[in-house]
């Protein structure tokens, strides 16, 4: 009776603390909507070209993570949208499918002038927020898009794109990647090649940032001995917490630190929790087997599988495994702090990408000001959560800038 009365009082606390974990205290609000609060990726344009999703969108069914009515709720104040190439089915074509992706974000913020802006600069999104738009800004994920013709490159920072991610899971013709470093089928250059190390330091010239997430490790360590600007990993968890090779080790995220740089923490469950990690890792062959036949009967059938079917699936089999709690989201983020310092850390959810595959709690960014009432929970001052929500990520921009300007000027004074 005794023991039932003490279980029966420990699910009440746990309930009771679950709860007020979920909910944000005027105070948290306050911090939250001070801040310029700034996420670094954002899967979403897969939805502009492939559903014809618009982002103006108000259904209350829609699964998503952003929209502007989800952005406006979590004040998130800009958003960079990944451009991310499908590495299988655009073979061939990388270069045009890159600029189909950039175009459907400047389309959406054409069709919501109001409420939405294209962005170039630290200054921009600073603009943007005073005019409280969102403010949009591009990021390239897998130097794949290159098709290993550094002009490029040149002519996407001039469409608007600010980082790349130096490779994507797949290797490329320059920078190997931690996605398929252990596959004897694929060539590896053991980190960067010289034309790679040429890539980087166009990037700083350009005032384009290095993003080293999904890297190969080795490729880290080129990228991070010979990037003259501070480096951005847009959205990578700690290896430290959770064993995935996409993860961060301390010794990266104390070099990180060093450079100047930040680790914007990716929210995807499997980066976050290592039971979860373990639970998907079990189920992968399976997973992978289901898209596989998935993708061959369509083919039977004259087509080919898209971004949203492979979701589909993929959030089907997310939903056999139970959802970690925030508080694994939210133990990344301390982690990167004690490690590398609170300078260092901030937010890139891997929003639209995860098959919603997020911690209990974030459904979409309008979840965004929980993460701020964990933090201030966990005793962070609201000088360092305003840091951790896009502070860090705004003093790297404009350094980079800064680098960008100085390459330039030096060049042009020879
Ligand atoms: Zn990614």
């Amino acid at each position: 009776m005794h023991n039932r009365l003490l279980t029966l009082l420990l699910l009440a606390v746990t309930v009771t603390v679950s709860v007020h974990a979920q909910s944000v205290s005027a105070k948290a609000r306050e911090i939250h909507d001070s801040a310029i609060v700034i996420d670094t990726h954002a899967d979403t344009p897969q939805r502009f070209l492939d559903e014809n999703y618009d982002i103006g969108s108000t259904d209350p069914g829609d699964h998503g993570h952003i929209s502007l009515d989800k952005a406006k709720a979590g004040n998130l104040g800009a958003e960079f949208f990944s451009i991310w190439v499908e590495p299988e089915t655009n073979r061939g074509h990388f270069a045009r499918h890159t600029l189909d992706l950039i175009d459907s974000v400047y389309e959406q913020a054409a069709r919501h002038p109001d409420r939405m802006t294209m962005a170039f600069s630290a200054d921009d999104i600073e603009r943007a927020h005073r005019e409280h738009k969102l403010a949009a800004l591009l990021g390239i994920e897998g130097g794949h898009s290159l098709e290993n013709d550094i002009h490029l490159l040149r002519d996407y920072y001039r469409l608007g794109v600010r980082y790349m991610t130096l490779s994507w899971s797949n290797t490329n013709e320059f920078a190997d990647s931690s996605g398929d470093i252990d596959d004897p089928k694929v060539e590896h250059h053991n980190g960067l090649t010289e034309g790679g190390k040429q890539i980087v330091r166009e990037m700083n010239r350009l005032g384009m940032l290095v993003d080293i997430s999904h890297v190969a490790d080795k490729t880290f360590w080129d990228a991070i001995a010979i990037t003259k600007a501070p480096l951005i990993a847009s959205h990578s968890s700690a290896r430290g917490l959770t064993n995935h090779p996409r993860n961060m080790t301390d010794d990266m995220l104390r070099a990180v630190a060093k450079n100047g740089g930040v680790v914007q923490v990716n929210f995807y469950s499997a980066f976050v929790d290592e039971t979860y990690r373990k639970a998907a890792e079990a189920q992968r062959k399976d997973r992978e087997a289901a898209i596989e036949a998935y993708t061959d009967q369509l083919k039977v059938a004259g087509k080919t599988v898209t971004y949203i079917d492979r979701d589909r699936i993929e959030r089907e089999w997310a939903a056999k495994i139970p959802r970690p709690p925030l508080s694994s989201l939210i133990d990344h983020i301390d982690h990167i702090a004690k490690v590398a310092g609170v300078d260092h850390v901030g937010l890139g959810s891997d929003f639209d990408g995860v098959s919603g595959a997020t911690p209990e709690g974030i459904d979409s960014a309008a979840d965004l000001p929980k993460i701020t009432q964990a933090l201030l929970d966990r005793g962070h001052s609201g000088e360092n959560i305003r840091k951790i929500l896009g502070g860090n990520l705004l003093r790297v921009f404009r350094e980079a800038e800064r680098v960008s300007r100085e390459m330039q000027a030096a060049v042009s004074a020879r």
